[in-house]
C-alpha cells in the first residue's frame, strides 16, 4: 500500500515523501482513513509504530479542510489538543506536527512544565491552531486563564497509559472538563488496562478499534543479549563494551536518577562523553543532552524510564540496560529505542544475580530466552549472593525482607524457584490491588511491593507539570 492511497492532500503527501516514507505502517494504514472520517478512535499502538504520523497526518488534514471563526478575543481558535505523558514526547510530537504540517498554514506550539510561562503565554497570543502539551503545565494556563480550550474540535491522548501510570487521571479529567462535548476524540494506548477501558467509556463515542502488534511481538529486527556479570563489575564492564566495540551512539538505562549520574561520572572519568536525562535535570539540560545524542556530539546518553518515554531516536544501534527494569514491560518500551522502522539494532542487558528474578518476568513476558554471553574478563563470581534492590521507599528482589528501609512492604511470592538465593522474599500479601489479576507472573515473582496503595505516592494532579515518581507497577493486563 501506498501513502497517496489514504486520502491525504498533496501538501501532506509532500511533507511524507519529504521523509522518505514509502508506505504507511500498519498503524498509520488504518488509523489515517479512521480519523479522516471524523470518527473517534481507540488504538492500541507503542512508540516506534509510526503512531504520531498515524494522528498527526490526517489532523493536520481535518484542520485544513476549514477557516476558523476567530474567538471572542479576535484570535485563532485552538482547534486541536494533543496531551502527552511527557516533555519529551510533547517536544517530539510538535516536532512532527511541524515536519508534516510545513506545506499547510497551520500553527503549532508545544507547552510543558519546567520553563517559563510568560514565552508560552506570549505565543498562544498570537495565535495558535494546534497544542501539543502535557497535561500539568496545560491546567496551570487555564487556571490563570492565559488559555482558552472552548473550540477544540479533536483531542488526542498520546500514550494514554503512560499518562495514567503517571497519575495524570485527575488532570485528564480536568482537561476534558475545559473541553467542548462534542468533539473528535483519540485515544493511543500500549496496554489496554481497565483503568484505560474506564476512560475510553467516558471519552469515546463508538470508536472504531485498531491494535497494532506489540513490539514484543516484532522485535525480531532487535538483538538481544544478556551478560552475567558482578554487581561492582558493571561499570567497568560497560566501559569496556563501548571502547572496544566502539560504540558511537548508546543509550543506556538506569532504575534510578542517582545511578544515572553515578555512571555518567564513571563513564566521563573514563573517556567516553556522556550525559544523564532524567526528571531532576532541568528542561534545557534534557534537551540539550537530547540534542547532542542525537545529532552524534553525545557518545552515551544514561536515561531512566521516565525520561526516555517517548525519546524517538531513528536507528539508534545500542541500547544497554545498564539495570534491568523491575516492570518487565518497560524491558520492552526500553528496547523499542532500537531496530526501529525497519533497522537493525542490539539491546544488551547487563545482569547481576540481585536481577535474575527480573530476567525471568522479562522472559516470560516476551516468550522467548535471551541468549546469555559471559565477557571473558568479567565473569560474575559464583559466589555472590542475591542481595534486595532498594528504589527510593521499597525494597525489591529476591531477599528483600533481609533488609532495607523500614516502609518497604514485604515482595510478593516468596521464590522456592529462585535457586535456593537467599531466604526469599517474605511472601507477604500485597496491598497494592495487583495480585487478583497478577497473571503472568504466576509463583515465584519477589517482584516490588509499594510502601502504599497503588497510586498512592503520586502527587494527585494540582498541575504542576512534573510527573511524579512514576510507580513501580506495570499496567494492569
Ligand atoms: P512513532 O511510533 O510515531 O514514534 O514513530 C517511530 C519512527 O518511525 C519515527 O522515527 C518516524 O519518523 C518513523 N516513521 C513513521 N512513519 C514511517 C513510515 N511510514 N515509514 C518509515 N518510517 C516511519
Amino acid at each position: 500500500m501506498s501513502f497517496d492511497t489514504l486520502g491525504l492532500a498533496e501538501p501532506l503527501l509532500r511533507a511524507v515523501h519529504e521523509q522518505g516514507y514509502t508506505q504507511p505502517t500498519p498503524i498509520q494504514a488504518q488509523a489515517i482513513p479512521a480519523v479522516l472520517s471524523g470518527g473517534d478512535l481507540m488504538a492500541g499502538a507503542q512508540t516506534g509504530t509510526g503512531k504520531t504520523a498515524g494522528f498527526t497526518l490526517p489532523l493536520l488534514q481535518r484542520l485544513m479542510g476549514a477557516t476558523p471563526a476567530p474567538t471572542a478575543k479576535g484570535r485563532l481558535p485552538i482547534r486541536a489538543l494533543i496531551l502527552t505523558p511527557t516533555r519529551e514526547l510533547a517536544a517530539q510530537v510538535e516536532e512532527s506536527v511541524r515536519t508534516y504540517g510545513k506545506y499547510t498554514k497551520l500553527k503549532s506550539m508545544v507547552m510543558f512544565g519546567g520553563v517559563g510561562m510568560q514565552p508560552q503565554i506570549d505565543r498562544l497570543r498570537q495565535g495558535i491552531d494546534i497544542l501539543v502539551a502535557t497535561p500539568g503545565r496545560l491546567l496551570d494556563h487555564a487556571q490563570q486563564r492565559t488559555l482558552d480550550l472552548s473550540h477544540v474540535e479533536i483531542l488526542v491522548l498520546d500514550e494514554a497509559d503512560r499518562m495514567l501510570d503517571m497519575g495524570f487521571i485527575h488532570d485528564i479529567k480536568k482537561v476534558l472538563a475545559l473541553l467542548p462535548a462534542k468533539k473528535q476524540s483519540l485515544l493511543f494506548s500500549a496496554t489496554f488496562s481497565d483503568e484505560i477501558k474506564t476512560l475510553a467509556d467516558r471519552l469515546l463515542n463508538q470508536p472504531a478499534l485498531i491494535e497494532v502488534a506489540r513490539r514484543n511481538q516484532t522485535a525480531e529486527l532487535i538483538e538481544q543479549k544478556v551478560h552475567p556479570v558482578s554487581r561492582d563489575a558493571k561499570k567497568d564492564l560497560l566501559t569496556y563494551l563501548i571502547q572496544t566495540n566502539d560504540w558511537h551512539q548508546v543509550l543506556v538505562f538506569t532504575r534510578m536518577k542517582h545511578g544515572a549520574n553515578r555512571l555518567c561520572e564513571h563513564l566521563v572519568k573514563s573517556g567516553i562523553t556522556a550525559m544523564a536525562i532524567h526528571g531532576n535535570k532541568s528542561q534545557s539540560a534534557r534537551t540539550k543532552a537530547l540534542a547532542d545524542f542525537k545529532s552524534g556530539d553525545l557518545r552515551v546518553l544514561v536515561a531512566t524510564d521516565i525520561a526516555a518515554r517517548g525519546i524517538d531516536i531513528d536507528q539508534l544501534p545500542h541500547v544497554v540496560n545498564f539495570e534491568l527494569p523491575n516492570v518487565p514491560e518497560d524491558y520492552v518500551h526500553r528496547i523499542g529505542r532500537t531496530g526501529r522502522a525497519g533497522s537493525p539494532g542490539e539491546a544488551i542487558s547487563l545482569v547481576c544475580v540481585d536481577e535474575d528474578i527480573f530476567l525471568r518476568d522479562i522472559e516470560k513476558l516476551i516468550k522467548r530466552s535471551i541468549p546469555r554471553a559471559v565477557v571473558p574478563g568479567f565473569e560474575p563470581n559464583p559466589n555472590e549472593r542475591a542481595e534486595p534492590i532498594v528504589l527510593g521507599r521499597m525494597t525489591i528482589g529476591v531477599g528483600a525482607s533481609r533488609g532495607g528501609p523500614r516502609h518497604h512492604a514485604p515482595a510478593r511470592g516468596a521464590a522456592p524457584s529462585s535457586g535456593g538465593r537467599g531466604p526469599g522474599a517474605g511472601g507477604g500479601g500485597r496491598g497494592d490491588g495487583r495480585s487478583a489479576n497478577g497473571g503472568g507472573h504466576g509463583g515465584g515473582g519477589g517482584r516490588a511491593a509499594p510502601a502504599g496503595p497503588r497510586g498512592g505516592a503520586r502527587s494527585g494532579g494540582g498541575g504542576s507539570g512534573r510527573p511524579p515518581a512514576k510507580s513501580a507497577l506495570p499496567p494492569k493486563r
